[in-house]
């Protein structure tokens, strides 16, 4: 007889299918593609088992594997050679073989082609050890050089970015931040210098790149004589290796050893004369890359949302085997009382973000309204930087509710929180995004098409419950318009950016709460199912008003003297 045996062993929480289990998600893709759902839904359901099964079991196999970086080979060639983990080159065959890229450039299913491919993404990202970095930076990489026109790069690197041929497909890197300014991209001190015909070399410091295994790069550099700041910077393409696998004028210095996305070979690499190509001009490069920051701010969004759904599903399952206090964990109100505000959170930031998805499609496929265009300017920001922020919360309470093995590594369960912290991190902060939202105001005349929207979410509802959520929605996001045009009046500038981040974060759940809203009204007519509405009235009863308007002073010494 062992020595242990007698002793309780606790069950594990198991997941199902991650299509068919997930009812908000279900529902969503329902109402996008209605009658064409039973087309889409066995591609769904097909990564919904292979997320939930076999890259969910390899994802707690593969835990403690990371890339590896090998600087010298037994000879003392410099190689600066990375290797993936298993899951990694697994997820890179998978991606390609879904179309996680070029479904959206294949466009077959028209304005919600992009809704199809973000929901395999959705599906596949929590299973992937946040594969979804390079992916994102690909689409981006993609979606940048169809819109420069640049024929010859075109040729050269779309058709590999968005193929289906794992033989064929490229992925491609974001090369941005430098030690001086990742945030403040305008201090990039990388210099380009004029070659022979249309080739650069570029020569600098590059401070965070992940995918660093990527075939391709954009990057920013400054050529030579231009001016300081971000106006003189361009935007250029490189190829890190070339067909032997050398390196482009480039030296890795190392990996970097990181809280969270422990998978993703974020590197710190120095160019040495790496040759490159201008994408369009030698100038105007942070306006030129825009395409890749409004994809991969998008992916974020969607990325955020399905780590938050992949810990309730894992801490809903939970609740039904752990027994406390004589009674399993799915039968006690507080319990439930702490799952259901995060369901509801997450549920409202699924359709903040697929709204700002729908408009992404149908301005590729028949071109937007100016309103439309007004919307997609204000919601990639304001999308990105709610979703990120409400992940960390949610992931954090997801994480309590398995009590001491949510602590516990070989769970699997504190990777996902790690994984969730850098979403208000890259991509932008909290904080740089909802400055970013003040000039996206300044440039598209304001916020009265958000107002504007929450008032079309409102108008659509007749539940009595859903009329009082949208209530709640308008009234939150007017308080907080009206806070901003009083200070802009004033022209109290200080007052308008040290509130930006509260004023965002209330119109961010004040949109999510009535796109919600509006969803949940369909959902009750036309399929008689209240769980959206339910989850409306939940967050509503919570209530999200943030603005207040300390002295600046006060703020200034509790900030700095503590
Ligand atoms: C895991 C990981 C992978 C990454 N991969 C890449 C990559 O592939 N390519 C790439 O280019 N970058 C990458 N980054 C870098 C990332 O995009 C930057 O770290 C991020 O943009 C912030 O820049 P920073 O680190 O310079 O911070 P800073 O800009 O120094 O910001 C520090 C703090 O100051 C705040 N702040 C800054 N300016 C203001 C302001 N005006 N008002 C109020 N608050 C402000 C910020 O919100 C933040 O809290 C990666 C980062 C991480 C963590």
């Amino acid at each position: 007889m062992s020595v242990d045996s007698g002793l309780f062993c606790q069950d594990p929480p198991s997941l199902g299918n991650q299509f068919d289990d997930d009812r908000m998600f279900r529902s969503l893709m329902t109402r996008r593609f209605g009658d064409t759902l039973a087309e889409v839904a066995p591609r769904l359901r097909e990564m919904g088992a292979i997320a939930g099964g076999e890259l969910y079991r390899a994802q707690l196999d593969d835990r403690l594997n990371e890339p590896v970086l090998t600087r010298w080979d037994p000879w003392g060639q410099r190689i600066d050679k990375i290797d993936l983990t298993p899951l990694w080159r697994r997820a890179a065959r998978l991606s390609a073989e879904f179309g996680l890229v070029g479904e959206a450039y294949e466009r077959r299913w028209g304005a919600v082609s992009r809704s199809l491919r973000f929901g395999l993404v959705y599906l596949f990202h929590p299973s992937s050890d946040v594969y979804t970095c390079p992916l994102a930076m690909t689409d981006g990489a993609a979606r940048t050089l169809l819109d420069s026109g640049n024929r010859p790069l075109i040729d050269r690197a779309v058709g590999h970015l968005i193929s289906r041929d794992p033989e064929q497909a490229w992925t491609s890197g974001q090369w941005m931040t430098e030690a001086t300014g990742g945030s403040d991209v305008g201090q990039s001190q990388t210099v380009a210098v004029k070659q022979e015909g249309d080739i650069w070399k570029l020569s600098g410091r590059k401070w965070f790149t992940s995918a660093a295994t990527s075939e391709i790069a954009l990057t920013l550099a400054r050529p030579e004589g231009n001016p300081e700041g971000g106006k003189g910077l361009a935007l250029f393409y490189l190829e890190p290796r070339d067909t032997t696998g050398s390196l482009n004028g480039i030296r890795v210095c190392r990996l970097k050893d990181k809280l969270g996305t422990r998978k993703v070979p974020t590197a710190e690499l120095i160019l040495e004369g790496a040759e490159a190509h201008l994408v369009k001009r030698p100038h105007g490069g942070v306006r030129d890359i825009v395409p890749m920051l409004e994809m991969t701010r998008t992916w974020n969004s969607v990325c955020a949302v399905a780590t938050m759904r992949r810990g309730l599903a894992l801490a809903r399952d939970y609740a039904r085997r752990r027994v406390a206090f004589g009674r399993p964990l799915a039968e006690q109100p507080l319990h439930l009382d702490t799952l259901a505000l995060a369901q509801a959170q997450t549920e409202s930031c699924l359709h903040l973000c697929f709204y700002l998805v729908d408009l992404i499609g149908r301005r590729e496929a028949e071109g937007l309204s100016e309103l439309g265009m007004k919307e997609l300017r204000l919601l990639t920001s304001l999308t990105k930087l709610t979703t990120g922020r409400t992940a960390v919360s949610v992931m954090s309470e997801t994480l309590e509710a398995f009590g001491g093995a949510g602590y516990v590594e070989d769970t699997g369960l504190p990777m996902l929180l790690r994984d969730a912290q850098v979403l208000p991190i890259w991509e932008g902060t909290t904080n740089v995004l909802s400055l970013d939202l003040l000039r996206a105001s300044a440039e598209t005349g304001g916020f009265d098409s958000l107002l504007a929207l929450i008032q079309r979410c409102r108008a659509g509802c007749t539940d009595t419950r859903l009329r009082e959520a949208t209530a709640l929605a308008e009234v939150s996001a007017g308080r907080a318009l009206e806070w901003f045009g009083q200070r802009s009046r004033e022209e109290d500038h200080r007052s308008i950016e040290a509130g930006a981040r509260r004023m965002a974060l209330t119109l961010g759940q004040s949109v999510g709460l009535a796109l919600l809203s509006e969803h949940a009204q369909w959902a009750l007519t036309g399929q008689g199912d209240e769980r959206s509405a339910l989850a409306a009235s939940r967050l509503a009863a919570e209530g999200f008003g943030r603005l207040i308007d300390p002295p600046a002073d006060a703020t200034a010494s509790l900030a700095l003297d503590g």
